[in-house]
């Protein structure tokens, strides 16, 4: 119920319509039982810093920051946290003493589901499909699990050479190289966690999968196979992953994760409902 002590969240994107955070950090707040709402904020680009300044005024505790805000909102704020300056993306804002403090949460939403597994990552080699936004949050996610190595494979040289370029400045010190496409073939049997941070199995590419099917049999036993999306689920990647007995984790749980640790920081709790915020994704996304 909405009355005159209501909190205010929300995440401001352009477009933000199709945000399943409303969602997902409602449900939570119910179950807690806490007065606040989270509402989706359309800012377009240029009225940015005036939002931020109204937000300001108007007591907002905290928000999420999406696309086109990420990287743009990083000027505007107080404060970035290490990790928002290593990823160089800023997904989660809070209030605190009349000042905004930037982070970024996807890094600790994409090693959430490997956290639960039984490995030695000092003996793991990483490799990542793609060298977009998520990418950036996956290699800091892969260098602060301690991988042994982070190959980022693109189809673009010039964009690789400048992702790689861009983590010299880092407060991470990454171990990161970069291959072309038509390069994946050679590396792909060292791979023992792959990630896939492209749209390739997403609607409408759903019959397709970033790596052939044949090449799946050349990946070392028990490797991980991450898809960073979350519908459909199982993509084709993580369908072949299964049939050649691999490890398969779909995008769901990172944007579950990155909701939860975004959610502890606004209300200063250490622990949040993460089951209702999975359960509430799970059923708007597959009715389950
Ligand atoms: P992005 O910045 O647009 O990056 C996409 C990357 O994929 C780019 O490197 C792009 O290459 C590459 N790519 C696109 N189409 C390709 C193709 N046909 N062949 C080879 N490479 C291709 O997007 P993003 O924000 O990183 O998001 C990427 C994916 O991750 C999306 O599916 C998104 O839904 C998902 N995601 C999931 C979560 C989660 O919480 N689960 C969070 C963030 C993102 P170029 O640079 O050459 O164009």
């Amino acid at each position: 119920m909405i009355t005159g002590t209501t909190k205010l969240l929300g995440v401001i994107g352009h477009p933000v319509e199709h945000s399943l955070s409303p969602l997902m950090h409602n449900a939570a707040l119910n179950k807690l039982g806490l007065n606040y709402i989270y509402l989706p904020f359309p800012i377009e680009p240029q009225n940015l810093a005036q939002a931020l300044d109204g937000f300001a005024a108007i007591g907002v505790v905290g928000f999420n920051a999406t696309i086109p805000h990420k990287q743009a909102i990083i000027p505007l704020l107080s404060e970035i946290e290490p990790i928002a300056q290593a990823v160089g993306a800023v997904n989660t804002v809070v209030r605190k003493n009349d000042r905004w403090i930037g982070t970024n949460t996807d890094v600790e939403g994409f090693i959430a589901p490997l956290q639960l597994l039984d490995r030695d990552w000092s003996q793991i080699t990483a490799v990542v499909l793609g060298n977009g936004g998520a990418a950036r949050a996956v290699v800091a996610g892969c260098t602060q699990l301690g991988c042994a190595s982070v190959h980022v494979v693109g189809r673009n040289l010039q964009k690789l050479v400048e992702f790689r370029d861009s983590w010299k400045d880092s407060p991470l010190v990454v171990n990161l190289q970069v291959h072309q496409w038509d390069t994946l073939p050679k590396i792909i049997d060292r791979a023992n966690l792959l990630i896939n941070t492209t749209p390739i199995g997403m609607y409408p590419q759903i019959e397709n999968s970033p790596l052939e099917p044949e090449l799946f049999a050349h990946l070392p036993k028990g490797a991980i196979v991450y898809d960073l999306i979350y519908v459909p689920s199982p993509t084709k990647f993580l369908q072949y992953a299964q049939t050649t007995n691999l490890i398969a984790i779909d995008g769901l749980e990172m944007l579950v994760q990155q909701g939860a640790a975004a959610l502890k920081i606004w209300l200063q709790r250490e622990t949040v409902p993460v089951d209702v915020m999975r359960q509430t994704l799970q059923q708007q996304l597959y009715q389950k």
